[in-house]
């Protein structure tokens, strides 16, 4: 196994610490029960604790009354899907901000107002969290392809995400801070070159790097990879995911709901996962994406930590 950093896990990021309760997973750890069945069962064979997680039932605030109201979003899913089967319809793609305007979505939504919350609150509230599943603001994403079928996470990993990668590369040879470079294939084999100058003939190469590497050209394919590949690699964008962990000595708040959003404010760290509810720690983690999650990236620790306390300011109730 060939890795250019150097840690293995990818976008599977544990990071652990003897002054927090629990790991904390700067990638990937919210899974499907039904889609990520295969995932879940080698993690209960691994003995890594995952935690049931109450999906789509949050407690939203808005910023301006400083209230939170427990609801569950049926306003933003019916937008969307309502968009999506415009957009189905239409001759040429869209980003589902087009389609949830240009088919009126939008504007129904925004009429119907539910458990206190303004209808147009709860489809903000929807597309932040959508974007955090798939990376990109409505602007960006596609109503052909992006936003339908997105899955509702329904189990949390809390017990250490990389101890499944750590026991599959058990036995492997890995050379880490190694970057593949080039990359020269036929049927009688595949040569790599590395970017230390060395080179590296093998039988077969599986290659598994992130989509946003390929679009750089950071590996030189000789033959290039068929046309239908290239095609594909340029029409896909990136999408981007921040998430943010904070540790309290005590909750401040006093709803037991697992998940929240702010709605009605500038502020992009507005979907926040409870753990006290999950695990009984007082621990909060903010996952944003698209936009917002480009401007998180940007800040500071400290304007990081003024951001997330901000948004979070109207669920400590007074
Ligand atoms: C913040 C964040 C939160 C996420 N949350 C979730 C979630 O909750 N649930 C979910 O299902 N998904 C989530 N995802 C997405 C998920 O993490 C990824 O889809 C998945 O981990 C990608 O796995 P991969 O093996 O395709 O790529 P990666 O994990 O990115 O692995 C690619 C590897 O290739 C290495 N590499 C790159 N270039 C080279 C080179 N030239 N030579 C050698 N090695 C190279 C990289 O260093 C990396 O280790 C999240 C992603 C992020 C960033």
């Amino acid at each position: 196994m060939i890795e250019a950093r150097n840690r293995v896990g990818g976008r599977i990021d544990t990071r652990t610490s003897k002054t927090w309760p629990l790991s904390v997973e700067l990638g990937a750890w919210r899974l499907n029960k039904a889609s990520d069945a295969v995932l879940l069962t080698r993690l209960a064979s691994l003995g890594v604790e995952t935690n049931p997680f109450a999906g789509r039932v949050f407690t939203g605030a808005a910023a301006a009354t400083k209230t939170a109201t427990a609801t569950a979003n049926t306003v933003g899913p019916a937008a969307v899907q309502t968009a999506t089967q415009w957009a189905a319809e239409q001759p040429a793609d869209s980003s589902l901000k087009t389609s949830l305007d240009k088919s009126g979505a939008a504007k129904s939504a925004a009429s119907s107002d539910s458990d206190g919350l303004p209808g147009a609150a709860m489809l903000e509230e929807y597309l932040a969290f959508l974007s955090t599943v798939n990376g990109a603001s409505d602007s960006a994403l596609s109503s052909w392809y992006g936003a339908e079928g997105s899955p509702e996470f329904d189990r949390l990993v809390t017990g250490g995400f990389d101890t499944m990668i750590t026991d599959a590369l058990d036995g492997v040879h890995t050379s880490l801070s190694t970057a593949v470079v080039g990359i020269s294939y036929s049927d009688s084999g595949v040569s790599l070159k590395l970017g230390t100058g060395e080179s590296l003939k093998v039988d077969r190469a599986i290659v598994t790097v992130p989509l946003g590497v390929l679009q750089e050209g950071s590996i030189a394919f000789e033959p290039l990879l068929p046309f239908s590949h290239r095609t594909a690699i340029d029409a896909i964008g990136m999408g981007a995911v921040e998430t943010v962990w904070l540790k309290f000595d005590k909750p401040f708040w006093s709803t037991d709901a697992a998940a929240w959003s702010l709605v009605g404010t500038d502020d992009d760290l507005t979907t926040w996962f409870n753990l006290e509810a999950v695990t009984g720690e007082p621990v909060l983690v903010g996952i944003v994406g698209g936009d917002a999650a480009r401007r998180v990236a940007k800040l500071s620790d400290d304007q990081l930590v003024d951001s997330a306390l901000r948004a979070l300011a109207p669920f400590a109730g007074g």
